[in-house]
C-alpha cells in the first residue's frame, strides 16, 4: 500500500506555544531582570510546587540539574559529607530505573555511584516493586533508589516509597515525564523524598529548557539554591565552604514556563485524544498501547505501543543498526518506524534499557527471578525473563505532537496499520 507523504513532519512531540510566554520574556527584558533571579523565577517555584502539591520547589537549569542536586544532597545525608574532590555516592550502589532516559541516573554516576538496574513491570512498563523487594533481599546495604515515571503513564510509585520506607532508604522521583499525571489523586512529584519535572523540549509543557527540585524540606530548597549559584556563603565577597553550580533557572527561560504552566491540563487533554485515537485505530490490531494502572491518571504524553510475540517479524539489533525480515501479517518496531520516516512521520523505539547499554554492561541488573539479564535476542528464541528488553524489542513511539490534527493522525494509523498486512 502506499499513501501520501506528510508535507509537514510530524513529529514524536514539539513545543506547543500560546503567547502569553513572550509576555512574560518581555516583561523580563524590558525590567532588566534577564538574570537568574526575577519574579518571573518566583512565580514558576510558586506554581510548580502548589501543582505538585509540594510545599518547595526550586528553579534550575534543567532537570538533570534538579536530579544531580538531590542526588548529592540524599548522599550527604545518608553518607556523611565527602572530601572535595570525591562524589557523595562514592563507590555506594543505588538502586535505578532500567527502562528510562539515562538523565535519570546520570548524576548517580556524576557522584561516583553505581547504578543497579531494577527490572521493569509489565502491567505499568514502570520499575517493578517486586524486583525492588528482590534488590534489597539481595543489597540490603542500598540506601537510596531513583524512580522515573515512564511516557507519563505512572506506575506503582506509592508502592516503591512504601518499599524503600520499610527499608531505610530515601526515593528521588523522577517525574520529568509525568508532570500533572496522578497515583490514587496524588500528583507524580510529590511521592520521593526529591521529586525532579522537567521543561525540557519535547516535554508536556516547556520552558525550551529548565526544571525544578521538588521538596518538603526547606533545608533542602535552601541547599539546592545554594548549590546552584556557586554556592557562595553569606560573605561580602566571594566565600566558599562547599563545591558550588551554575545551575539556577534564568528569568527569560522562566518566562516561557510561567506562561506554559496554565496550559498544562489543556495539553493533558490533548496528548490523551492522542492516545485515544490510536487506541480506537488499533483496536483490532495484534497490539498493546502504554498500560494503564488502576487508580492512576497518565499525562499522556507519549503515546507508545507493543506488538504482541506472535506477531513479530523477526528482527535483530546491534549497538548501531537494526534489519529485520517481513512476513505477511507480522512485522516489528524497525519496520513500523522505517514506514513512518518514508512518509514523514517520526516515531522513535522504546528507551533502551540501561542494562543492555554499553556502558552499563558489567552493572547489576535485578529481576524478579534476582540477579539476570537476558540474551540479546532471546524472544526469537522463546522465553525472556527480562521485561524491559522484551518491550524494548517490540515496542516503539508513536507521533504524540497535539499540533497533529486528527486528519493527519488517521493517516499515521493507517500507515502503521498497513505494516500489520
Ligand atoms: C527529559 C528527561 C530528563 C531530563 O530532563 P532535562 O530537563 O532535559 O534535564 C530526566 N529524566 C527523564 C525520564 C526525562 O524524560
Amino acid at each position: 500500500m502506499s499513501f501520501e507523504r506528510f508535507e509537514k513532519k510530524i513529529w514524536l512531540a514539539t513545543p506547543t506555544m500560546h503567547g502569553e510566554e513572550m509576555q512574560y520574556v518581555r516583561q523580563a527584558y524590558e525590567t532588566n531582570w534577564m538574570s537568574t533571579v526575577g519574579e518571573n523565577i518566583n512565580e514558576v517555584e510558586r506554581i510548580a510546587a502548589k501543582k505538585a502539591e509540594m510545599p518547595y520547589a526550586v528553579g534550575l537549569s534543567c532537570c538533570t540539574a534538579a536530579l544531580h542536586l538531590a542526588v548529592k544532597h540524599a548522599g550527604e545525608v545518608l553518607y556523611g559529607k565527602p572530601a572535595i574532590s570525591h562524589g557523595a555516592l562514592e563507590g555506594r550502589r543505588v538502586f535505578c530505573s532500567d527502562m528510562t532516559f539515562d538523565a535519570t541516573l546520570n548524576p548517580v554516576v556524576y557522584e561516583g555511584g553505581i547504578p543497579v538496574f531494577i527490572d521493569t513491570e509489565t502491567s505499568s512498563w514502570n520499575m517493578d516493586p517486586v524486583a525492588l523487594e528482590k534488590a534489597f533481599e539481595m543489597y540490603p546495604d542500598v540506601k537510596l533508589v531513583v524512580s522515573a515515571e515512564l511516557y507519563g503513564f505512572p506506575g506503582r510509585m506509592d508502592v516503591i516509597k512504601q518499599i524503600c520506607e520499610q527499608h531505610g532508604a530515601l526515593l528521588i522521583e523522577d517525574a520529568a515525564e509525568a508532570m500533572g499525571a496522578t497515583i490514587g489523586g496524588r500528583q507524580c512529584g510529590s511521592f520521593g523524598d526529591y521529586a525532579a519535572v522537567s521543561y525540557n523540549g519535547n516535554k508536556i509543557i516547556t520552558g525550551s529548557s529548565g526544571g525544578c527540585l521538588l521538596t518538603r524540606d526547606i533545608e533542602v530548597a535552601n541547599k539546592a539554591r545554594k548549590w546552584s549559584t556557586q554556592a557562595r556563603e553569606n560573605a561580602p565577597w566571594y566565600q566558599h565552604e562547599e563545591v558550588g553550580y551554575n545551575y539556577r533557572m534564568s528569568n527569560v527561560i522562566a518566562g516561557v514556563v510561567r506562561g506554559q504552566y496554565p496550559y498544562l491540563e489543556e495539553h493533558i487533554a490533548r496528548k490523551r485524544a492522542v492516545y485515544e485515537r490510536y487506541q480506537a485505530g488499533f483496536a483490532d490490531l495484534p497490539v498493546q498501547m502504554n498500560p494503564i494502572v488502576e487508580d492512576t491518571e497518565p499525562n499522556y504524553w507519549l503515546s507508545a505501543m507493543i506488538i504482541d510475540a506472535d506477531c513479530m517479524c523477526r528482527q535483530v539489533r546491534d549497538d548501531s543498526r537494526a534489519l529485520y525480515v517481513k512476513e505477511t501479517g507480522k512485522t516489528c518496531p524497525t519496520e513500523i518506524l522505517e514506514t513512518l520516516a518514508k512518509y514523514n512521520a517520526e516515531g522513535r523505539p522504546i528507551w533502551k534499557p540501561m542494562h543492555m547499554q554499553p556502558m552499563y554492561r558489567m552493572h547489576d541488573f535485578v529481576t524478579r527471578e534476582g540477579s539476570g539479564r537476558c540474551r540479546t535476542n532471546a524472544y526469537i528464541e522463546g522465553g525472556c525473563a527480562d521485561v524491559g528488553a522484551d518491550i524494548f524489542e517490540r515496542g516503539l513511539c508513536l507521533p504524540s505532537d497535539i499540533k497533529m490534527t486528527a486528519e493527519e493522525q488517521d493517516r499515521v494509523i493507517a500507515i502503521v496499520r498497513s505494516c500489520f498486512e
